[in-house]
């Protein structure tokens, strides 16, 4: 089986926006064993979309189209599609229903224009969109199939996971397995290296690797034939991974690291709190978005001015003048005090120049001292980030949360 991906969208052609609903798109049917051979990118009209679908529909066995079903007049795709292959448009009732609660459900008075999103070229199977207003859809015609998605991301790949996926999988007669294994402390360049010659072994099962600041996620997907066990395909191939990345593994269940790290806590009876200045509040927030974090998460402080630091947490005065707020030695007074004063097992802080500006020959923008500190003693940590502070704020909890977890997996090993 192989796939064309149409993306539709004079935005694309202008470079306004990256096309990253075909890159998502060749991911995922990469790893469904369905063959990716052409991309291509039209913009908003008729005549180039049609003789865009002739090429793609003369070579591939399915299309998927991206983009152009909103409710203005340049949002083609749909009724070039039903030109194209002659069918007529008719309107799905319970889509047109789904649209008016949507507008309802807002307050919002809905324009005719948005009858449009509910019209469909005859038999197509419609696909929802829970996410916008405007659904997708699935034809089939003459051994051809034509997929048609929404543009927006947030959009489109809910609706690509949720029903195209399912149906592709349907077609092809295969079921898809994932282990998800979850790495911190290691660049995804580094990891890469490591596993490389792994990833490329691979044909079944697939392994996708996905960065975010200081969490790698490597999803390893196994392909079968329906009663096959993946497991066999699966275990050889995460024992691999897990033996070239070791410690840097923190789960093996697609777990987040706040996640990890406040099931560590709780699974040992521990409790933590946490003193943030260049992170404002960032890493108590990840911590209390993990659901059950009250069981172990006591208390946060945003100590930003050194008043704050000694008032707050107790940092020596003259620790603050003689090295400086971001330092070593005030972000382990910072812990060391935190955890003194909320009585916790583990104490973490964070002082540093999230940037891009602020700072000097001797402190960049981007230094970042993270600290952690327990009954058996106080581990300070140094990072050179990057200049964007979205990134280095994020990098700094994530640090903070590795460090937490490391100072649990070493105090288990040193009462075993
Ligand atoms: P809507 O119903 O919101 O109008 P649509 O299906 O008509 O969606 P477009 O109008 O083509 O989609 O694009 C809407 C937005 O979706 C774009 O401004 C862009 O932000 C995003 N988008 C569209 N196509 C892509 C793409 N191929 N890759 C990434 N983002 C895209």
């Amino acid at each position: 089986m192989n796939a064309e991906i149409v993306s539709v969208g004079t935005e694309l052609l202008m470079g306004q926006i990256t096309n990253t609903d075909a890159q998502f798109l060749s991911r995922e049917l990469s790893e469904l064993g369905v063959n990716v051979y052409a991309h291509s990118v039209v913009g908003d009209n008729a005549g180039r979309l049609r003789t865009a679908l002739d090429i793609a529909l003369a070579r591939a066995d399915i299309v998927i189209t991206t983009g152009g079903l909103g409710p203005t007049m340049d949002d083609i795709t749909k009724e070039t599609i039903a030109e194209h292959w002659g069918l007529p448009m008719a309107p799905d009732q319970p889509t047109l229903d789904r649209i008016e609660s949507y507008f309802r459900s807002r307050g919002r008075q809905m324009s005719p224009n948005n009858l449009k999103q509910a019209l469909f070229p005859e038999g197509a199977v419609i696909l929802p969109n829970p996410h916008g207003t405007a659904p997708g859809c699935i034809l089939e015609k003459d051994g051809k199939t034509i997929i048609v998605l929404p543009g927006p991301p947030r959009e489109m790949k809910p609706m690509f996971m949720e029903s195209v996926r399912p149906y592709l999988m349907e077609r092809s007669g295969y079921v898809l397995t994932s282990v998800v294994l979850k790495a911190t402390g290691i660049g995804e360049s580094d990891a890469e290296y490591r596993i490389r010659d792994i990833v490329e072994e691979q044909t079944n099962p697939t392994i996708a690797p996905y960065a975010a600041p200081g969490d790698l996620t490597l999803r390893i997907t196994a392909r079968t034939a329906r009663g096959e066990d993946p497991k066999a395909l699966l275990m050889p191939v995460a024992a691999a991974i897990r033996e070239r990345l070791g410690d840097y593994i923190y789960s093996e269940s697609g777990q987040s690291l706040p996640e990890a790290v406040v099931e560590m806590l709780a699974a040992r009876g521990r409790t933590l709190s946490a003193a943030e200045s260049c992170t404002g509040g960032m890493l108590c927030s990840m911590i209390v978005d993990v659901p059950g974090a009250s069981r172990v998460f006591t208390e946060g402080f945003v100590t930003y001015s050194n008043e704050a630091k000694t008032a707050r947490l107790g940092v020596p005065a003259d620790i603050l003048a003689r090295h400086g707020a971001v330092s070593e030695e005030t972000a382990g007074a910072m812990a060391r005090g935190l955890r003194q004063r909320s009585g916790t097992d583990y104490a973490a802080a964070i002082t540093g120049i999230a940037g891009p500006t602020g700072g000097c020959a001797d402190k960049p923008v981007g230094l970042i001292y993270i600290a952690v500190d327990s009954e058996r003693g106080l581990t300070v940590e140094k990072a050179t980030l990057r200049t964007q502070r979205d990134y280095n704020r994020t990098m700094a909890c994530q640090i903070a949360l590795r460090m937490v977890r490391e100072a649990l997996v070493r105090d288990q090993d040193a009462e075993a």
